[in-house]
């Protein structure tokens, strides 16, 4: 493997992979029917690993809508030249409308007071706004109520400024096989859209799949899938494993930027929490912390690979940097063949010869999942694109 260098003013950095990202969104092109567009979700600057590029790369593997959480992620992917359909995946405030026209962003509706607000703006621009009705099947986060859709598009659709392309819901449990709450949902689904098209009104591309949908239920691919985590290499729950080949994007290393030989009961870091037991233990610095995504209840928990050999993270993980114990003689987990060196480079998450570390494995010891883990990275480290 070709060594990255990293950053020239901080020796932390996240590593993304564009050919596994090619190859992951390759993965699920074959996955759609032939007239099942792809929309890649690449909300919180595509999950930590940088929108444009990722975009870029999406695009040229089959992708042809893309979906942000927020009006300001929409219209950053415009400034950045960005030309692709870009949906905002929740309703916001009505008093953005102005904006959605002007950069020709398509917000999820389900309230008649926004989609008015967004004709007025439309129409006074001498446009037509396009939007995508949100439906709550079951999840209970947003969306109109799926007794209330033909009503709410009766109410708006008078409106020469609106223009619906869309119709979708969310699922809860895609990630459950069998599971009667997404058979329900995915029913509650199937009657709003057949009521709306008998009341002679257009849906738009109709859609609900997210990766775990899109895995495991071909069957409700509809017009178009919402294919997120997966494309970053990244499952969404251990049912996905097994169908679907995929490769992490991204890796997060750092380089070792002091490392002594402390005496022995020396403490490391904020309170001290973590004492050198023994002799001939050297304790190394690197500058990633938890303004980085670090989370600090990693603390004291985590390893880290150094020369492809496991090493335990001790004491309290500061703001920009963590410490890490280094055994040379080999006691317990700590065993590397030599000691480490000023400017050895770390890695948190990814590989380094034959060992790895994953974000789920990251996910576990912090109680939370994989998506949360590699959104974190994504604050503050510099990317690198390989
Ligand atoms: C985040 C999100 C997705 C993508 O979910 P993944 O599990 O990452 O594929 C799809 N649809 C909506 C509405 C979302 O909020």
């Amino acid at each position: 493997m070709e060594r990255v260098q990293g950053p020239e003013s901080r020796w932390a950095w996240v590593e993304v992979n564009l050919a596994a990202l090619r190859r992951n969104t390759s993965a699920f092109r074959r996955l759609l029917g032939r007239g099942v567009e792809m929309m890649c979700v690449v909300k919180a600057d595509a999950y930590g690993h940088g929108a444009v590029p990722c975009i870029k790369t999406m695009h040229a593997a089959g992708a042809s809508q893309f979906a942000v959480a927020t009006v300001r992620e929409g219209v950053a992917l415009r400034e950045a030249g960005i030309e692709w359909p870009i949906l905002i995946l929740s309703e916001p405030p009505a008093t953005c409308v102005q904006t959605l026209v002007e950069h020709d962003l398509m917000p999820a509706v389900y309230t008649s007071e926004f989609a008015l607000a967004l004709g007025e703006a439309a129409a006074s621009a001498g446009r037509v706004a396009r939007y995508h009705l949100a439906v709550d099947t079951g999840m209970t986060r947003i969306g109109v109520r799926r007794a209330d859709a033909v009503e709410l598009r009766r109410t708006i659709d008078f409106h020469r400024g609106l223009e619906c392309a869309g119709t979708f819901t969310h699922f809860a449990t895609a990630d459950v096989p069998d599971d009667w709450d997404f058979a329900l949902q995915l029913n509650r689904f199937r009657e709003t859209v057949e009521a709306l098209r008998g009341a002679g009104l257009d849906t738009g591309l109709v859609h609900c799949d997210n990766t775990p949908g899109t895995i495991l239920h071909p069957e409700c691919h509809f017009d178009m899938c919402r294919v997120g985590v997966g494309l970053y290499g990244l499952h969404p729950a251990d049912t996905t494993h097994g169908c679907i080949d995929l490769e992490p994007v991204m890796s997060v290393r750092g380089r070792v930027v002091r490392v002594i030989y402390p005496n022995v009961g020396d403490g490391v870091g904020y309170g001290l929490t973590w004492r050198v037991p023994r002799r001939n233990i050297q304790v190394a610095t690197v500058p990633i912390g938890y303004a980085d995504g670090l989370a600090r209840e990693l603390s004291n928990q985590m390893d880290v690979l150094v020369g492809g050999v496991r090493c335990r993270q001790v004491g309290n993980i500061c703001m920009d940097q963590f410490m890490f114990a280094v055994d040379v003689n080999g006691a317990r987990s700590y065993r590397p063949t030599r000691p480490v060196e000023y400017g050895d480079v770390v890695t948190l998450i990814g590989a380094d010869d034959d060992e790895r570390i994953t974000a789920e494995e990251m996910a576990g010891l912090r109680n939370t999942i994989n998506y949360e883990v590699v959104c974190d990275f994504g604050m503050r480290l510099e990317k690198i694109y390989t």
